[in-house]
């Protein structure tokens, strides 16, 4: 049997297209570059490329997961954000764009020498990436799940391997959990920042979102409970303490939740509360400096 590029892509194109697939094309291309460690380039090129029967029963293999939906960096196991490469399984949200909003707007307040606490870390990378774009930081990461956080150590190996020095580590924690046992052994931490992309959706908003998300991203990384607000609560009530005098809390938010959250961050004693928006004119990301004093 010879098969060829040009005719797998398209045989890929109209499985997924019958599948309802939104970027039937794009994704079918994708796998395949994947499959064949290829680029597009050459893969459009070199249409008559011969397709070998264990890349072709590779491909038909990831066509059949991507048409139940199962996104396509759950299949590949990577995500690129910020311009760097994380690996992704299913235990962690894939990264998304929209996110880089909330990095972009922690580094315009970062300063060299910083620690820093990425609360619901998941694949790490937030903090990773603001390890990696300044120098000398210092980051804990900190997350519910191990498996999340198995994945965060890769993507730190990996970015070690990039950026010598590269300072960071993941703890397992219930929130502050892990920090307030530290307190409690006279050993307090404290950071010039504190970032977080908690989960925010409404749980019974949850059963409305795409297929790729709904079935197949960790639930527990998106569900911010009934109203959606219940980790933004919760970290509000404990960052103060962990926060150095003058230090900021950053927090990604669902684009309806900019006026709640900015009054809870106001109501404890935050100053310069501030909303930023995403690249689609939806708030994103709210942040404030800690007024140690009005506490
Ligand atoms: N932005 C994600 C989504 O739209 C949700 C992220 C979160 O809950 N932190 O699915």
């Amino acid at each position: 049997m010879d098969l060829h590029y040009e005719q797998v892509y398209k045989w890929g194109e109209e499985q997924l297209e019958s599948a309802d697939i939104a970027e039937a094309k794009l994704d079918a291309r994708l796998l395949l570059e994947y499959v064949c460690g290829t680029d597009r380039n050459t893969l459009l090129i070199h249409g008559d490329r011969e397709v070998s029967e264990k890349e072709y029963e590779y491909y038909v293999n990831y066509i059949v997961e991507r048409k139940k939906h199962v996104p396509l960096q759950y299949i590949t196991g990577v995500q690129e954000f910020m311009g760097l490469e994380f690996a992704v399984n299913k235990h962690v949200l894939i990264p998304r764009q929209d996110t880089e909003i909330l990095v972009e707007e922690v580094m315009r307040h970062l300063h060299d020498g910083m620690h820093i606490l990425d609360m619901c870390t998941g694949s790490g990378c937030i903090l990773l990436s603001l390890l990696y774009y300044s120098n000398d930081c210092t980051g804990i990461g900190m997350d519910i799940s191990q498996d999340a956080l198995s994945v965060a150590r890769e993507n730190a190996d990996k970015l070690k391997t990039l950026k010598n020095g590269l300072n960071v580590e993941f703890v397992q924690s219930d929130l502050f959990e892990q920090l307030e046992k530290n307190e409690e052994d006279g050993d307090k931490c404290q950071f010039e920042i504190i970032v977080s992309n908690p989960p925010y959706i409404k749980s019974d908003v949850i059963e409305t979102l795409m297929p790729e998300v709904r079935e197949y991203e960790p639930h527990s990384a998106l569900d911010g409970k009934e109203d959606g607000l219940f980790f933004y609560r919760k970290i509000i009530e404990r960052a103060g303490d962990y926060l150095a005098g003058g230090g900021e809390l950053f927090f990604e938010i669902g684009y309806d939740q900019a006026a709640d959250v900015k009054a809870m961050m106001e109501e404890a004693g935050y100053a310069e509360v501030e909303v930023v928006k995403d690249f689609a004119g939806l708030d994103r990301v709210v942040h404030g400096i800690l007024n140690k004093s009005a506490v």
